[in-house]
Parts: C-alpha cells; sequence; structure tokens
C-alpha cells in the first residue's frame, strides 16, 4: 500500500511537459498561459479626461470670470488645435486632453454662455486627468503563467490588444466502463443488471482539462473486446484513458493483462485512502492511463484526489491543486485510521453567516447519494485522532471552482 501523497508523485512524474496552442480570445476562458502575458502598448495611450467637463488651463482659471471656448475633444476624435491662454475645451470622458490643458472641471461645475464659459471654483492642476499610462505601460507583465485565465484576466488580455492567446494545449481523453453486468442508463434492467453510471460523473468532472473526451461507452469483461476498445483510443491518439471497473485481480478483471499486452508500463496500487484504495496507473509512451475502480463513488474519489491534479498540471496550471481551501467544520469528525479519509462534505453558512463544512455521516463507499449531496470532500489526514467542530479543515471542491 502506498500513500495518497506517493501516488501523487509518482503520477507527476510521469506528466508530459505542456505544448502550447494559440486559441481565439472569446474560447481561452479556464485556460491556461504558459508565458507571461505582456501588454503591446500603453494603456491609457494618452492622457484623458475622467469626466464629462472642460479642458482648462488650471493657474488661469478664477471663480466667476470665464475663458473662451475653443472646440471639443470627444472619445475618437479629439481636439487638434493648441489650447491657448484664456481658453478651454469641452472634454467627455476618455477623450484625449488638449495640448496646453492640465485639468479637467466637471461640467455640474461649469455655466456655460454661447463660447464663454465660467466656473465655481479653481481647480487643482491634474484634477480629473487620467495619465497616459496609469493603467499600463507597453512591456509591463499583465498576467502570470501557470493560471487558470478568468473572465477579468480576459477583459485585460483584450484590453492589451490580444486577439489570440498562446494557452496549454489540452490533451484527448477517453473513458470506458467495463463489467458484463453493466447496461447504459435507460435500460430496462434485467435481474442482474446494474447501470454503468461511472462515465457520467467521471467527463463532466474533467471536462474543463479536456481538449475531448471520447466516451467509448460500456465494454464486457472480454480480453479481445477489451483489446480492441483500448487499442482502437490508442491508435487514435488518445492522451489520457480512463478505465473504470475490472482492474482488481477477480478471474474477470482483465483490464490490467490487457493495458499490458499492449505496451502499458504499468504500477497496480493499493492507496491508503479512503475511499478509493484500488488504482492502476501506466504510461505507453505519454499517454497516462488510469485504472480506476468499479465502485462509483470509489470511482468518482479516486478521480478527483489522483486525475484531476494531474489533468491540472498537463494543461499548464502551475499548482495541481487548487488553492488552500480552509473552511471550519460544523461537527465533530471521528478518529481516522491509517488510509486518509475524503470525508463528504456539505458546504452551509453558520448561524452568523460564515461558510463551514457539514461533514456528511454517511461513509460508506457504496452509497453514492452522498456523493451527490457533497460540495467537497473534506480531507481528513492519515492517522488523525479526531478532528473537533470548529476546526479548520482543507477542502477539495467538487462543484465550484473546477
Ligand atoms: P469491479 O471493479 O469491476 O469489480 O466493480 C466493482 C463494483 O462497481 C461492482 O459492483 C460493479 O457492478 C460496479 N461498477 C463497475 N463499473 C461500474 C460503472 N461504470 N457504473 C456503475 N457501477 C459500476
Ligand atoms: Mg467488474
Amino acid at each position: 500500500m502506498i500513500t495518497v501523497d506517493e501516488a501523487l508523485d509518482r503520477i507527476f512524474t510521469r506528466i508530459p511537459t505542456p505544448l502550447p496552442e494559440s486559441v481565439p480570445l472569446g474560447r481561452a476562458h479556464r485556460r491556461v498561459l504558459l508565458k507571461p502575458l505582456l501588454a503591446k502598448h500603453t494603456q491609457p495611450p494618452f492622457d484623458a479626461s475622467a469626466m464629462d467637463g472642460y479642458a482648462v488651463r488650471a493657474a488661469e482659471i478664477v471663480p466667476g470670470k470665464p475663458v473662451f471656448l475653443a472646440g471639443t475633444s470627444q472619445a475618437g476624435s479629439r481636439f487638434t488645435g493648441m489650447m491657448q491662454s484664456g481658453e478651454c475645451v469641452r472634454i467627455f470622458t476618455g477623450a484625449p486632453l488638449p495640448i496646453g490643458a492640465d485639468a479637467v472641471i466637471m461640467q455640474e461645475q461649469a455655466t456655460a454662455r454661447g463660447n464663454q464659459v465660467s466656473f465655481d471654483k479653481a481647480p487643482k492642476p491634474g484634477q480629473s486627468i487620467r495619465r497616459k499610462g496609469n493603467d499600463f505601460t507597453e512591456g509591463k507583465e499583465l498576467l502570470q503563467p501557470g493560471l487558470s485565465l478568468t473572465p477579468a484576466m480576459l477583459n485585460l488580455a483584450a484590453s492589451a490588444n490580444y486577439a489570440n492567446l498562446e494557452v496549454a494545449r489540452r490533451p484527448k481523453l477517453a473513458v470506458l466502463a467495463t463489467g458484463d453486468e453493466l447496461v447504459p442508463p435507460g435500460t430496462d434492467l434485467g435481474p442482474d443488471q446494474i447501470v454503468a453510471s461511472n462515465s457520467y460523473g467521471l467527463i463532466p468532472l474533467l471536462a474543463p482539462y479536456a481538449d475531448k473526451i471520447i466516451d467509448l461507452g460500456i465494454v464486457r469483461d472480454d480480453k479481445k473486446e477489451l483489446e480492441k476498445s483500448i487499442l482502437g483510443a490508442l491508435d487514435y491518439g488518445v492522451e489520457v484513458l480512463l478505465t473504470s471497473g475490472g482492474a482488481s485481480v477477480g478471474e474477470r478483471d482483465f483490464v490490467q493483462d490487457v493495458l499490458r499486452d499492449l505496451g502499458v508500463e504499468l504500477d497496480f496500487w493499493k492507496i491508503l485512502m479512503r475511499p478509493g484504495k484500488p488504482l492502476m496507473f501506466g504510461t505507453r509512451g505519454k499517454t497516462l492511463v488510469f485504472g480506476l475502480p468499479g465502485n462509483p463513488t470509489s470511482a468518482f474519489v479516486t478521480a478527483a484526489v489522483l486525475v484531476r491534479p494531474a489533468l491540472r498540471l498537463m494543461t499548464g496550471h502551475t499548482d495541481p491543486f487548487f488553492p488552500f481551501m480552509g473552511v471550519p467544520l460544523a461537527a465533530d469528525l471521528p478518529a481516522n485510521g491509517e488510509r486518509r479519509h475524503f470525508v463528504r462534505g456539505k458546504l452551509n453558512r453558520n448561524e452568523i453567516g460564515f461558510l463551514e463544512v457539514v461533514p456528511i455521516a454517511e461513509t460508506d463507499s457504496n452509497h453514492s447519494t452522498s456523493l451527490a449531496e457533497a460540495d467537497a470532500l473534506i480531507i481528513q489526514p492519515e492517522n488523525n485522532p479526531g478532528t473537533p467542530a470548529g476546526e479548520i479543515v482543507e477542502i477539495i471542491p467538487l462543484n465550484f471552482l473546477a
């Protein structure tokens, strides 16, 4: 048996280096830059007005004493002349400040009569001006690599004049379920049949990290059929293959044999985790293969704990995990044995409105109802003597942030 950390380490050493691809900005949400993004220009590109009002020479303005209105500067169409002494220029928000002006007075403090404008009070030099380069200057590092691009980051990339971004490629995945008892959802169930559910959770869980996920459906517990399906996926160029079921060493568990026969360099681990435990991991060239347990809760938790971090690294994220999320525990956790326990947890607001995580009492790994209730997995460390309510525990998000 190996620890979760050891399993992660061994997986991480096999992650291929992410390669770049160019995507249009509109499709870059949640993608990851591999290099810093540098500003292509200076923003704002000129001194601009922060108000609708009048551009003036601050030192000349005396309250109530009119100056001559020499013209207009609008956003997109500047005042082309030079503002002379004794003049002002009508100006609108975002418009370039005319040469010769050094302040803007908002229109609410101005009175215009024909081409004479007077002001209620004298301005401070520089007032209501957005300086050139106030936001960023050409060449400045605007975005760091390794982070999932957020809507606000895309906003910034657009304002820095990028139509496309170089982001990490995402791998092609394939998911396969195996078991003679399995039938697709919606089937009239015969005796002894079980609905194949695993792929329906795994696919959306991992989709943010995939270029494409091919659902290979249900394959019988048959060596030939498994071989055909898996070889097809490998030949197609799948970069991550996930199987669920048939992974143990029972008489009808063929996944391990088949993967070996197809040249996958394979490890079979019993991992000190709960739920989960058995996992097959291997590589064939740059392709990663995960043989997940058949049990639906175990398959899902194993994918969240071990496969998702691997995919995050493959897709350029610097951190295989989400940022540390510590949340107060809403109820005591009983003592834990030598296996790291991923306790299903539901997020809640306590009486004063703060976030807390309620451990779901049901920890049976055959209980998929409680997994569906969970927003997160609470990480209870190995040999934890029990954690009292109120203590901060680390969680792995399931239904948010992913
Ligand atoms: P196995 O790993 O093949 O021994 O399967 C362990 C348990 O998980 C058995 O009860 C299977 O019926 C069940 N199981 C296997 N694959 C799936 C699947 N794709 N969806 C739902 N249950 C599954
Ligand atoms: Mg089976």
